[in-house]
């Protein structure tokens, strides 16, 4: 699959966005503009200079709409509404390589809005995903009580579990577990879960 290091990185980005909504973390885990501010540092969000109770309101939005991309029955209707969602930001690529960092397309408008940034890159991103023919890579999480997404860039297409690293991990445990039990085992086993 050709996907670019940009790309990759707004598809960790556009994970770690959907994975902070409620239903996924049990909590929301963007429940105000300073956890919104840390969010744009964490992912190094380029050209955002403060956020606002707006733009915590219009990311909240946006990640419903994202997740019913990832998440969309068919390729047709995910690229529908890519392009509704791109359309609606004026998303305009252009090139740049500011910050040192060598030529890459920017896709969100000049001076746009937190939200309309993140829908124009995050959307692209999806959008590069279905015109490799890749979605089968946007996943959930596996682990029964687990509601993560991650994005399978394997080259085999072979993860099952999200990055927590405590569901690969407890999975195995798991496994482990039962595989020891069939065996008639001792259950007492000291495990050490990540
Ligand atoms: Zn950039
Ligand atoms: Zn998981």
């Amino acid at each position: 699959m050709l996907i670019t290091h940009d790309t990759e990185c707004a598809l960790g980005l556009l994970v770690e966005l959907l994975n902070t909504a409620p239903e996924v973390a049990g909590a929301e885990q963007l429940p105000d503009v300073a956890a919104l501010d840390a969010f744009v540092v964490r992912g190094n969000i380029s050209e955002v200079d403060s956020v606002t109770a707006v733009d915590l309101a219009a990311v909240h939005r946006l990640r419903g709409q994202l997740r019913d991309i990832f998440t969309a029955p068919s390729t047709r209707i995910a690229a529908e509404l890519v392009n509704a969602l791109v359309a609606a930001v004026n998303a305009t690529p252009r090139l740049t390589d500011h910050d040192g960092h060598g030529w890459h397309m920017h896709y969100f408008a000049p001076h746009a809005a937190l939200a309309d940034h993140l829908a124009a890159e995050l959307g692209m991103a999806l959008g590069l995903i279905l015109m490799a023919g890749e979605r089968e890579r946007l996943r959930r999480c596996e682990a029964p009580d687990c509601a993560r997404v991650f994005v399978d860039l394997s080259r085999n297409r072979s993860r099952r579990y999200c990055d927590s690293r405590t569901c690969g991990n407890r999975m195995h445990v798991a496994a482990y577990r039962a595989r020891q039990r069939s065996a008639g085992a001792a259950d007492d086993v000291a495990v050490v879960v990540g």
